[in-house]
């Protein structure tokens, strides 16, 4: 064993290995891997194999769609076979709600490049006979699912790695980790220790335990999962001799049930509703190669539900039930990254679908490692996306809600019930006693729309438009005619002070820095010039800022304001999170119902818009931007915590006499659509340039050199390829949610060209599994082209949007290619609605105060 490396792995399941792999192919060959036993001795032994691309978040679908990609070039490399079953699968929709949710997923996956088809009962019954068609009233087809050998796989990997050069020790439990004072890890193991740059925790059922050795609790835990193998089966031999083809992998929603052919018999597992943590505290160090005992009594609603929809399969004797534990992430999604508040301390676990996210995993981290960026867009996994909420605890209640909920539907106005609440304001009670429906906005309880008095508060869930759409219109309609307040503590709020403060986020921002008492909006871009940040900043002294930004990137941001933070102290950063909360006022008369409130003068002469304040609200100290995220005439107001009451009662009672209303974040969103206003995550991401995103006035290419800017400074000079855009929709009672395609009517005219971009920078791998380089403004490989009917053809996606109430338009935002991005014309668009495409219209000009006057006031 050596005694000193680039970097050490913990861990040999397939994620482990995935990562060493990439490593070594990114050309770090200096590495090791370490593991306790030998490999495959957590969960990865007793997977089911099964693989597919499928995934609500595209960008997480695209790494799935890597991964299976790379099988053939991992067998062919490392002389391992992983004995791929390339079967195709289908997903049985048992209801009309179901039948929406795949025709949501088939359209999201045209523009991914993804082969799905939407077929009948009957004809899913014809590639799989041991079902009854008559419980299902539609199905989706997808070519890229199947099946390989769990064990095969992880060693391929690990093969394919030492072909590279890099070292695998077993039978070597990882017992300790500290870190010197020049950041050096050392990695204390049973056979002595070993010094390296950067530490990689792929621990899989004892990533939660490794996380403890450097103080971290990772929100980790692990599930006992079953599956049954039947005996030999008649049907299924008779379908492979008449057929030539092994039987397809088939998921059947209402059952939570999925299934594919081992040999000659069948594989059914279940994620139950009623089911059960492994080890929720600690994970016992001796477990190894063992199986936990089936308990066939928790799984029986399942298989009673499983055996009526496939009757083929009830009438078969069980030969094996596989119970064994394997980790899930609070949202079943993996958690990959630097760890905040460390230097090189890297972890790739929570990974529960490792046979089909291994491989992207891999490559998303060892990019992240070797070049200083993932290269794709990870947000989805990134495991900066949670906070210090998620407890030990909260993780246990979220991740057996995700468990049990794995095969339902998850409405777009549907909020999930586990670990709630988390994180309340002062005003949870006061919101909840005015009827507030509340939802979670990372880990704290907001407002997200106010039911009428004498009506029970909650949402109807649907894809349609549902009970609160009337009371999100009188919202917004009494915000914009008269004055409205909501609650804005889910903000990220940062101070940035210090002699170089200004320096410092001069070279981290693209806008240029306000002067003392004003406010500008700027983006962040990371080196490839592309969108990582979206940000409001005040001067608030002379060495001195406060940031606002996006609440659910508060880890993401800060572990980038701390890589770039110079090391002689000369600027310091610190994060409110809820120690600083905030109230917005919105409408016409609010700035009369803020004068109302203080003893200076908040005319708009005096305090204009993009103005910044000190000054006490309703007598508590406050700062006050000028400034609304709903386009109106409006102020941001922050205080601390226990000033949130008293100004809240100060703002209801002087808002009396102008007829003030309470809105939620609904409302706030429904309003920011009428302005053309993009979010974070949703319009602006970091799969975007700066002018793709329609961001030009706050990039100031001259203003000196940030980083970004001379990629930013390529794409403007290239032109972008692609544009943001607002459209009107003609939408009947259900508005877009996000990832529709977007049609054009453009002849023969091929946008071949324009894809939707996951990756940049970092390698990338086209169709074929070649792999590009570079740092251009990349496409990542998920195409939009190809896909024709008659004249019409896929050009964009949409990223977000709904119903714009004061306006009365249905909405949306998406992307297009540049060439068409001003084109208003009638009858050019269509949007693709829960499978039905519907007439859309871009509209350059916002619909609300496109003169911006009602806002300068
Ligand atoms: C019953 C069942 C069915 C499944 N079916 C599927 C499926 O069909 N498809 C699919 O994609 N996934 C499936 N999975 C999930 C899949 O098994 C996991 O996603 C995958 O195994 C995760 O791999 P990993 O490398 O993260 O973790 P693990 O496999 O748990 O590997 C972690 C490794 O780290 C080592 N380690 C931990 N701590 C230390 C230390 N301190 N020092 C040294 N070594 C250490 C362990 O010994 C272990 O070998 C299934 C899981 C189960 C249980």
């Amino acid at each position: 064993m050596k005694s000193h490396v680039k970097a050490v792995v913990i861990g040999g399941g397939v994620v482990g290995c995935s990562v060493l792999y990439h490593l070594a192919r990114a050309g770090w060959t200096d590495i090791m891997l370490i593991e306790r036993s030998e490999l495959t001795s957590g969960s990865s032994w007793h997977a089911a194999g099964g693989f597919h691309t499928l995934n609500g978040d595209p960008n997480v679908a695209k790494l799935q769609a890597y991964t299976v990609q790379l099988y053939k070039e991992l067998e062919e490399i490392s002389g391992q076979s992983c004995s791929l079953h390339l079967t195709g699968g289908v997903m049985l929709a048992d209801s009309p709600e179901r039948m929406d949710f795949l025709r949501l997923a088939h359209a999201k996956g045209r523009y991914l490049g993804m082969d799905t088809e939407l077929i009948t009962p009957s004809e899913a019954k014809k590639m799989f006979p041991l079902m009854d068609e008559k419980h299902f009233v539609g199905a989706m087809w997808d070519p890229v699912e199947g099946h390989l050998d769990p064990s095969g796989t992880t060693h391929a990997y690990a093969k394919a790695a030492k072909k590279l050069g890099a070292e695998i020790v077993l039978r070597n439990p990882v017992k300790e980790l500290t870190q010197d004072p020049d950041g050096t890890w050392n990695v204390v193991t049973e056979q002595g220790t070993v010094r390296a740059e950067h530490v990689v925790n792929c621990g899989g059922l004892w990533a939660r335990e490794v996380g403890r050795m450097v103080g971290v609790e990772l929100p980790v835990l692990a599930m006992e999962h079953m599956y049954l193998l039947t005996e030999p089966m008649p049907e299924v031999e008779a379908f492979n001799k008449e057929t030539g083809r092994e039987m397809i992998g088939v998921l059947d929603f209402k059952g939570e049930i999925y299934t594919r052919q081992e040999r000659n018999g069948i594989l059914l597992g279940t994620y139950e509703k009623a089911c059960k943590p492994w080890s929720p505290v600690n994970t016992p160090w001796d477990f190894g190669h063992e199986l936990l005992a089936p308990d066939l009594d928790r799984i029986a609603p399942s298989l009673e539900i499983g055996f009526q929809h496939f009757p083929g399969i009830a009438n078969a004797g069980i030969k094996q039930v596989i119970n064994g534990p394997f980790t899930f992430a609070p949202d079943g999604n993996p958690l990959v990254g630097p760890v905040q508040d460390l230097t090189n301390f890297w972890v790739a676990c929570g990974v529960m679908a490792g046979f089909s996210q291994g491989g992207g995993v891999g490559l998303a981290l060892s990019n992240w490692m070797v070049n200083g960026d993932p290269g794709f867009d990870v947000w989805g996994m990134d495991v900066a996306r949670w906070g210090e909420w998620a407890s030990l605890r909260y993780t246990n209640a979220k991740v057996r809600e995700n468990y049990s909920r794995r095969f339902s539907i998850r409405f777009p106005n549907e909020e999930l019930p586990a670990a709630r609440p988390a994180q309340t304001t002062p005003l949870y009670d006061t919101m909840v006693a005015n009827n507030a429906v509340m939802g979670d906005s990372w880990g704290l309880e907001t407002p997200l729309w106010f039911a009428p008095k004498g009506t029970e508060p909650k949402d109807i869930v649907s894809f349609h438009r549902s009970n609160d759409f009337e009371h999100i219109g009188n919202e917004v309609r009494a915000t914009r005619e008269r004055v409205g307040v909501t609650e804005i503590a889910n903000f990220a709020k940062y101070e940035v002070s210090g002699p170089a403060a200004e320096d410092f986020l001069n070279r981290l921002m693209t806008n240029r820095m306000p002067k003392k008492g004003r406010i500008v909006l700027t983006p962040m871009l990371n080196e490839f010039g592309r969108l990582i940040g979206d940000f409001t900043i005040a001067k608030t002294g002379d060495d001195k800022f406060m940031i606002w930004g996006s609440s659910a990137a508060q880890k993401y941001h800060m572990r980038w304001f701390e890589k770039h933070l110079p090391k002689d102290g000369s600027v310091r950063i610190h994060r409110f999170d809820q120690t600083l909360v905030g109230l917005s006022i919105a409408g016409p008369k609010s700035q009369a119902l803020l004068q109302k409130l203080v003893d200076v003068d908040v005319s708009s002469k005096a305090f204009r818009f993009m103005d910044f304040r000190e000054m006490a609200v309703g007598g508590a100290p406050c700062m006050v931007n000028r400034i609304t995220y709903t386009g109106d005439l409006g102020y941001e107001i922050w205080m601390a915590p226990a000033y949130q009451r008293l100004v809240y009662k100060a703002i209801k009672d002087a808002g009396e006499e102008f007829g003030i209303v309470d809105f939620g974040m609904r409302a706030l969103l429904s309003m920011r659509l009428e302005k053309n206003f993009p979010t974070w995550f949703r319009e602006l991401r970091p799969i975007y340039g700066p002018f793709e995103g329609s961001m030009e006035r706050f990039i100031k290419l001259e203003k000196n050199d940030f980083i970004g800017r001379e990629a930013a400074a390529k794409e403007h000079a290239e032109g972008p390829k692609l544009r943001r855009v607002s459209f009107y929709v003609d939408a009947q009672d259900a508005d877009v949610m996000g990832d529709e395609p977007i049609w054009a009517k453009v002849g023969a005219k091929d946008f071949g060209t324009v894809e939707k971009p996951h990756g940049y920078g970092a390698p990338r791998f086209d169709e074929t599994g070649k792999e590009v380089r570079g740092s251009d403004a990349a496409t990542g490989a998920s195409a939009v082209r190809g896909i024709v009917d008659g004249d019409w053809r896929v050009v964009g996606w949409v990223t977000s949007g709904g119903y714009a109430h004061y306006v009365g338009k249905s909405m949306a935002q998406g992307y297009v290619p540049a060439v068409l991005a001003e084109n208003e014309a009638d009858g050019l668009f269509e949007i693709e609605i829960l499978g039905k495409r519907r007439p859309a219209r871009i509209n350059v000009e916002p619909p609300f105060d496109p003169s911006g006057d009602k806002m300068r006031g």
